[in-house]
């Protein structure tokens, strides 16, 4: 009788779930064509060193134009990537174009790419990246790697290994997403990140909780023991500033000091000595122009 009524019930779900089940699948073939259809873009979001007001330099990030759906995010589709496993293709044509782009400024800014927990296996990783800086020429001091915890997640030691690699080229590794994971401290621990970017759910909650500006106070002031600079992430008002400057953070990342922007922006805002209380990046001659 339980069979029976669990048939019952999976049939009655069922048209709803083909229709999903076929709509991952059409995204997934889309998926597997993408990078060699180009339809791969990154574009750029300034970092703000707090001390100065300056641009410190600009995170990479994914944008598939789908030619049917249009824009896709990210949040959508690196996970299908992560699991039809063409992540590691996307992820070094991500590194390899946004280590052309920061090669081609006029300021040595630093360039931000993210990394899949996926792109840590299969042993290349150090290899990919070292490639990737004599293909472009890019001063490996220059170039930033997020990871979150989820590369730290299944194979701690393996992972390590190849953090430590990626410090022997001379690159930074920042810990992204900081907080939002279950054993985020312990990581701080394993490996001396050069960076901690406090989770935008913290920045956005500070407003109304005294919890979250606790808890960004309490990363802020841990950062600066352990040596590590501190971005606050999704800074979106004068008040969230104001307050995360307040805490201590070093950095800020968000739509108030700057959206994701194309390449052609980010290029120009350097090529133009990039403050933040400069004009908006509509108003400056690319220099390239
Ligand atoms: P992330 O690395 O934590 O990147 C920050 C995300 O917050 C970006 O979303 C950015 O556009 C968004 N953001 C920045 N400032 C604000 C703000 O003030 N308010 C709000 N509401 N959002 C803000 P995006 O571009 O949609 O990327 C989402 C995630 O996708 C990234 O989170 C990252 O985990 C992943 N991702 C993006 N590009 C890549 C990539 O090249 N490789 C890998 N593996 N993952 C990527
Ligand atoms: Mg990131
Ligand atoms: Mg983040
Ligand atoms: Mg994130």
């Amino acid at each position: 009788r339980a069979k029976a009524d669990g048939r019952g019930t999976y049939r009655f779900f069922e048209p709803a779930m083909n229709a999903a089940v076929q709509a991952r699948r059409s995204l997934e073939i889309d998926l597997r064509r993408a990078l060699a259809l180009k339809q791969f873009t990154l574009v750029f979001q300034p970092q703000i060193r707090l001390e100065t007001g300056e641009v410190s330099g600009f995170e990479a990030l994914l944008r598939w134009h789908h030619p049917e759906r249009g824009l896709i995010s990210p949040a959508t589709f690196i996970p299908l990537a992560e699991e039809i496993g063409v992540i590691v293709g996307i992820g070094e044509w991500a590194l390899r174009t946004a280590c052309r782009e920061a090669a081609r400024w006029a300021q040595p800014a630093s360039i931000a790419v993210n990394l899949s927990p996926i792109q840590f296996r299969g042993g290349k990783l150090v290899e990919t990246v070292t490639l990737v800086l004599a293909q472009t020429g890019l001063d490996p001091a220059r170039l930033e790697l997020e990871i979150t915890e989820g590369a730290l997640l299944d194979d701690t030691d393996g992972v390590l290994t190849v953090l430590n690699g990626l410090r022997h080229l001379g690159v930074r590794i920042s810990m992204d997403d900081f907080g939002t994971g279950y054993s985020s401290l312990s990581y701080l621990q394993k490996f001396p990140f050069d960076k901690i970017k406090i989770d935008q759910s913290f920045v956005r909650g500070m407003a109304g909780s005294a919890e979250c500006g606790a808890i960004v106070r309490a990363i802020a002031r841990l950062g600066a023991s352990l040596g590590m600079r501190t971005t606050a992430e999704g800074v979106e008002t004068a008040d969230q500033l104001d307050a995360i400057r307040a805490e201590g953070c070093t950095e800020v990342q968000g739509y108030l000091t700057g959206r994701p922007m194309p390449a052609s922006e980010a290029f120009a805002l350097l090529g133009a000595g990039a403050h933040v209380s400069d004009p908006p990046v509509s108003d400056v001659v690319p220099a390239e122009a």
